[in-house]
C-alpha cells in the first residue's frame, strides 16, 4: 500500500516511520524542497493547488491523509475525485475555522467559550457588550501556536487588536480563566470501531506547547468521559476517519473545547513510547480499516518540544527513560525541530527527573 500525505513535516514523518513495520510506503506533497519527511520518504515538491504537481503526487497513490491542516480544502477535493481522502475534507473545512469548528461542537451540545463571529466594528462592540472584558479576538482562519488572536482588556485594545487582525474574518471569545489545558485523541477506523487515548495536561509557553503530561493526573473517570463522548459525536457526525485531537479548557469538572486538529497531534507525540501503540500508527491502521491497536499507556510520559534549540544528544539519552526525536529541521528561533519524551512507571518516578528533562531541553548547543 502507497499512501499520500499532503504536508511534508515532522507529522508525516513520524507517520511513515511508524508505518515502515507495517508494510506501507508513503509520498509526501509539500511546497518546500526542505521539508523534512522528505528525508524519509519520497516527496513531492509543489504548491497544494499546482495541478500538475498534484498529479504526480497522486500517481499509484492507494489513499491520501495529511498532517497538516492547513492544506487548501480544495485540493482535498480536487485529490477525492480521485482516490479516498481521509479524514473526509469536510473534517478539514470544519478545522481550518475557528468560528465554524465552535459552532458545529455547539450544534452536537458541546460546551465552548461563548463566542461572537467579528465583521465589522459593529459585531465587535455588540460582542463586547455580551461578553465583557477581558476577551480573545483570534482571526477565524490561518492562526496557530498562539498567532493571530490578542487578549483584550479595554475597549482601546480591543479596536486596536480589530484593526491589526484585519477588521473581518475574526471570532470574538470570552476569556475563560481555566484551571489547565487538556487534550484528547480520538481514533475511528474505516470500519467505524473506535478508540481513546487518555486526557493529557498541555502546558504553552508563548502559545507553543511546551509540555504534555501524560496521561493528565488526577482526571476523574467522569472527566475522561466526558472528553471522550465529545470525540466521539465529532468524529460520529463528520464521518470521520483517523485520529483527531480535541483541545479543550478544563475549569472544574467542566471541559470547555478549544479547537480540533484533524490530524496526529503534538500532544500525542508521548504514544510512541508511553502507550501500547502510537498515534501515528493507529492513525493508519484507522485509515486502512485495519484493527485499531490498544491505547493503553505504559506508565506515566512527559514529552517536552524543543523549541529552536539542539539539545546536547549524549546529556539527553543519558537520562534513563528519555527518548529523543529530532525532525532533522534547520534549527531557528521559534520552530519546533524536536521533542524529548521522558517514559517511567510511576508519577513519582517521572516526577522526580521533569526539571532535568526542561532543562536538556532548554540548552542550546551551538549548530
Ligand atoms: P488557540 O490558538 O485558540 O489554541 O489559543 C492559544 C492559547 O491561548 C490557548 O492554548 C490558551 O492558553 C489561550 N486561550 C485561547 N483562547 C482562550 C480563552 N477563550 N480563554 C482563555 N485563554 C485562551
Amino acid at each position: 500500500m502507497r499512501i499520500g500525505i499532503l504536508g511534508g513535516g515532522q507529522l508525516g514523518r513520524m507517520l511513515a516511520l511508524a508505518g515502515y513495520p507495517l508494510g506501507l510506503s508513503f509520498r509526501f506533497l509539500d511546497p518546500s524542497p526542505e521539508a523534512c519527511a522528505g528525508q524519509v520518504g519520497e516527496l513531492v515538491v509543489g504548491g497544494f493547488l499546482e495541478e500538475e504537481a498534484l498529479a504526480r503526487f497522486a500517481e499509484g497513490l492507494d489513499l491520501v491523509t495529511y498532517e497538516f491542516e492547513n492544506v487548501p480544502v480544495e485540493a482535498a477535493h480536487l485529490l477525492a475525485k480521485r482516490l479516498p481522502v481521509l479524514p473526509p475534507p469536510k473534517a478539514l473545512e470544519v478545522a481550518q475555522d475557528r468560528l465554524l469548528e465552535k459552532t458545529f461542537m455547539q450544534s452536537l451540545g458541546v460546551p465552548t467559550p461563548p463566542f461572537r463571529g467579528v465583521e465589522g466594528l459593529q459585531d465587535l462592540q455588540e460582542g463586547l457588550e455580551a461578553l465583557g472584558f477581558p476577551a480573545l479576538l483570534k482571526v477565524r482562519r490561518g492562526g496557530y501556536d498562539g498567532k493571530g488572536q490578542a487578549l483584550v482588556r479595554t475597549w482601546e485594545e480591543a479596536e486596536k487588536a480589530f484593526h491589526a487582525l484585519g477588521g473581518k474574518g475574526l471570532v470574538l471569545e470570552g476569556y475563560i480563566p481555566f484551571d489547565r489545558e487538556v487534550s484528547i485523541l480520538g481514533v475511528r477506523s474505516r470500519t467505524g470501531a473506535l478508540a481513546f487515548y487518555p486526557l493529557v495536561e498541555n502546558r504553552h509557553q508563548g502559545g507553543i506547547l511546551r509540555l504534555s503530561l501524560a496521561p493528565a493526573p488526577q482526571i476523574p473517570p467522569t472527566l475522561q468521559e466526558k472528553a471522550e463522548g465529545y470525540a466521539r459525536k465529532a468524529m460520529e457526525a463528520l464521518g470521520y476517519v483517523g485520529v483527531v485531537a480535541l483541545e479543550f479548557f478544563q475549569v472544574g469538572e467542566e471541559l470547555l473545547f478549544n479547537e480540533m486538529a484533524p490530524r496526529v497531534h503534538n500532544s500525542g507525540h508521548w504514544t510512541i513510547e508511553g502507550a501500547e501503540t502510537s498515534q501515528f500508527e493507529n492513525h493508519l491502521r484507522a485509515l486502512l480499516g485495519l484493527p485499531l491497536g490498544s491505547t493503553a499507556p505504559r506508565g506515566r510520559s512527559a514529552m517536552v518540544n524543543l523549541i529552536g534549540v539542539k539539545p546536547n544528544v549524549a546529556q539527553v539519552l543519558a537520562l534513563s527513560g528519555a527518548h529523543l526525536h529530532w525532525y532533522g529541521k534547520e534549527v531557528r528561533p521559534g520552530r519546533k525541530v524536536g521533542h524529548i519524551t521522558l517514559r517511567r512507571d510511576t508519577w513519582e518516578g517521572l516526577a522526580q527527573d521533569l526539571s532535568h528533562l526542561l532543562a536538556l531541553a532548554q540548552a542550546a548547543e551551538p549548530v
